[in-house]
C-alpha cells in the first residue's frame, strides 16, 4: 500500500521514489491518486475550530485556499523528493520560482552575484526591480572558480546566484567551489536547476535554494506554468516561506495535479530524452556545417569534464554552434524547414523545438561569444531515426539557402 512506503528512504531507487512519493491512499478514498482540492473559503465548525486551526498557520494546515491543500503538499513533498531538500514551495511560474528567493534572501542595500549566462528574464528582474529596491548585481563570468568568486564578494554580498549549464550557452559551473566562496564570505547560494533537474543534487553540491522551473520536465506536456523553490534547512525555509506568504504567491490546485501526474513518468521520459539527446547532440557534433555542440554531456564539450564529476544525467536541451560562414538567416531557414521540431521558446515537453538563440543573448560579462550562429534543440520523444532524417532535410536547406 502506498501508505506504507516511506518517501524518506533515499536508499530507493529515483523511478520507485517518483511513484510512490505524495501519495496518501487512506486519504485519498483509496484512489491510487490524491483528489484534486480547489478551493478560496474553509468553512470553520465553531470557533474554538478557528482559533485552533489560526495557531497553526505557517504549517500545513487548512486555513484558507492561498495557504495551499493537500494538491499542493503533494507537489511539494514529491519535487522536495527530486532535489533531495526537505521543504519545497510551489509558486505559479518558473520564473516566480525565480524571483520569489530573490526578494527572500536580498533586501535594499545588498549585493548579488549573477552569472553571465542566467536565464534572460532573471536578468530582467535584477536590472529593473532588484535595482529599483535598492540591491546592486554584478554579472559574473559563469565560468569562475573559487578565487574568482572570492574577489567578487563584497561586504554586502548575500546571495550568489548559479544557474547551470547556463541559458542557451550551456556553461557548466563549479558550483561546489563557488558555494565554499559564497559561504566563507557569509553569502547565500542560489541555484537555477531547472536544466539538471535530479541529475544534478544541489544540496550535496552546496546549494542552498534550488529553483526549478517544474513547466519543463516535471509537468511534461508544454500545457502548464509553474514552479518550485526548494530548501534544505528550517531556517531557510523560514525566510522563503514568509516572502512566498508575504507575496501572495500560488499555482493553481489544477496545475498542481496535472505536474503531479507528470512527475509520476519524468524519469522515464528523462532517461529516454537523454539518451536520444545524446545521439542527436553527437550526431551534430560530426556533421560538416557544425562548429561545436554544446552539450555538457559530449566528450570534448566545454564543460564536460565539470559535467561528469557534479552530474549523473543530462536532460535533452542543448545547443548547436554553426560555422561561421552560415549566416543567422540560413539558422532562420533551418529551423522552419523542420517538420518534426517546433520553433518555440521553453522546453521539457514530449516535443522536440529548434530555436535561432544569436538575437537574444545578452552578455554584459564577456562571456557566451561564439564565432557562428546558435541554435538551441529540444529533444522530445520522437523517434530519433526520425529525427535525425528531419535535421538531415533541414541542413540541406540551410547550406542550399546560401551564406
Ligand atoms: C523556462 C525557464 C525558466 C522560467 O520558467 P517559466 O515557467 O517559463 O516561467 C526559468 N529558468 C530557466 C532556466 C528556464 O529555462
Amino acid at each position: 500500500m502506498a501508505d506504507d512506503v516511506s518517501p524518506a528512504k533515499p536508499k530507493r531507487g529515483f523511478q520507485t521514489r517518483m511513484s510512490h512519493t505524495g501519495r496518501a491512499t487512506k486519504q485519498q478514498y483509496g484512489f491510487v491518486n490524491p483528489p484534486l482540492l480547489r478551493g478560496s473559503t474553509v468553512l470553520y465548525p465553531t470557533m474554538a475550530d478557528r482559533k485552533a486551526l489560526g495557531a497553526k498557520r505557517g504549517e500545513r494546515a487548512l486555513t484558507y485556499g492561498i495557504g495551499g491543500s493537500q494538491t499542493h503538499w503533494a507537489l511539494e513533498d514529491v519535487i522536495a523528493e527530486v532535489e533531495g531538500g526537505t521543504r519545497c514551495a510551489i509558486v505559479c511560474s518558473g520564473l516566480a520560482a525565480v524571483t520569489t528567493p530573490l526578494l527572500a534572501f536580498l533586501k535594499a542595500g545588498d549585493h548579488c552575484l549573477v552569472p553571465d549566462s542566467v536565464y534572460g528574464p532573471a536578468r530582467n528582474f535584477c536590472d529593473s526591480l532588484m535595482t529599483r529596491f535598492g540591491v546592486e548585481t554584478t554579472y559574473y563570468d559563469p565560468c569562475v572558480d573559487e578565487a574568482g568568486t572570492a574577489a567578487l564578494m563584497r561586504p554586502n554580498t548575500t546571495v550568489v546566484y548559479t544557474e547551470s549549464p547556463g541559458s542557451h550557452t550551456f556553461e557548466v559551473q563549479d558550483i561546489p567551489a563557488i558555494a565554499r566562496a559564497a559561504h566563507a564570505g557569509g553569502a547565500k547560494v542560489l541555484m537555477d536547476n531547472t536544466w539538471g533537474i535530479h541529475y544534478f543534487q544541489p544540496f550535496k553540491h552546496g546549494v542552498d535554494v534550488s529553483i526549478q522551473a517544474a513547466t519543463k520536465y516535471p509537468a511534461g506536456h508544454s500545457d502548464v506554468l509553474i514552479g518550485s523553490v526548494t530548501v534544505n534547512s528550517n531556517a531557510d525555509w523560514q525566510t522563503l516561506h514568509a516572502t512566498v506568504r508575504a507575496l501572495g504567491q500560488y499555482a493553481s490546485p489544477d496545475d498542481c495535479w496535472l505536474t503531479l501526474r507528470g512527475l509520476r513518468t519524468m524519469a522515464v521520459r528523462l532517461k529516454a530524452q537523454m539518451e536520444a539527446g545524446i545521439e542527436v547532440a553527437n550526431w551534430l557534433s560530426h556533421r560538416p556545417e557544425v562548429l561545436q555542440v554544446l552539450h555538457p554531456a559530449l566528450p570534448g564539450a566545454p564543460g564536460h569534464a565539470l559535467w561528469k564529476r557534479d552530474f549523473t544525467g543530462a536532460c535533452s536541451l542543448f545547443g548547436v554552434v554553426f560555422k561561421p560562414e552560415f549566416s543567422v538567416e540560413s539558422t532562420h531557414a533551418f529551423v522552419e524547414a523542420l517538420e518534426l521540431f517546433g520553433i518555440g521558446a521553453s522546453w521539457g515537453g514530449f516535443e522536440s523545438l529548434a530555436l535561432p538563440t544569436t538575437g537574444f543573448l545578452t552578455r554584459t560579462a564577456g562571456s557566451g561569444t561564439f564565432p557562428g550562429p546558435l541554435v538551441r534543440l529540444h529533444i522530445g520523444l520522437e523517434d530519433v531515426g526520425d529525427i535525425l532524417a528531419d535535421l538531415e532535410q533541414g541542413l540541406a536547406v540551410m547550406r542550399a539557402f546560401g551564406r
